[in-house]
């Protein structure tokens, strides 16, 4: 979709916060542009970076194991960050850099208009679930203006800690039945559809 190249274009001209200082790409994001599910993570490392594509380190191969387990591939959802330039030494985001750059990840909502947003790790999940903890909220879903709000713990997360691998891979089997169930959004596009969508 142009519009979304295009945004993809502004973002990587972002000069917003001190973020762009030190980036080597920025990041803005991959996937189908009329996905019904976008993932939302945190902030490119290292590798994401260098490459300019979201979630291709060790984060980004566990999710794609996820999603294979839900039948579904990179090319059939949207992958952003809220983030969309690296923070030096992979430290946390910064308040006025999240205020920063949050204009970016509304307008990708709009454009691609997901029937579903699935929070990543404690930072995404702070966007929409203000005040809330992880542990109490992940795999809880929260259905707001037509949008399915799903807080998970991030890929990275159970790579740090084992026994959190199960945890999210459970939460991950939810998605398609809370998909199931909701409304379809109106696209706008004319995209072809990618073929392998074995979801609905
Ligand atoms: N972690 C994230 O949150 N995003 C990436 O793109 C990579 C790792």
């Amino acid at each position: 979709m142009i519009e979304l190249n295009q945004l993809g274009q502004e973002i990587a001209n972002c000069r917003a916060c001190r973020l762009a200082k030190g980036r080597t790409n920025a990041v803005p994001g991959e996937g189908y542009s009329q996905a019904d599910i976008m993932f939302i993570g945190e902030a490119p490392g290292e590798r994401e970076d260098r490459s300019g594509k979201p979630f291709v380190g060790a984060a980004g191969k566990f999710l794609d194991e996820l999603l294979a387990s839900i039948g579904l591939a990179r090319s059939d959802v949207y992958i952003a960050n809220i983030i969309k330039c690296r923070p030096p030494g992979n430290r946390d985001p910064l308040p006025d850099e999240l205020l920063a750059c949050k204009p970016w990840l509304d307008r990708q909502i709009e454009l691609i208009k997901p029937r579903m947003i699935v929070t990543l790790g404690r930072f995404s999940m702070s966007l929409y679930f203000p005040g809330k903890t992880i542990g109490k909220i992940h795999g809880n879903p929260v259905s707001s203006n037509g949008i399915i709000y799903f807080p998970m713990y991030h890929p990275a997360a159970a790579l740090h800690q084992g026994g959190l691998k199960e945890v999210i891979k459970a939460d991950m089997q939810k998605i398609p039945e809370l998909l199931v169930g909701s409304q379809p959004v109106e696209k706008a596009g004319s995209e072809e559809p990618p073929e392998q969508l074995t979801l609905f």
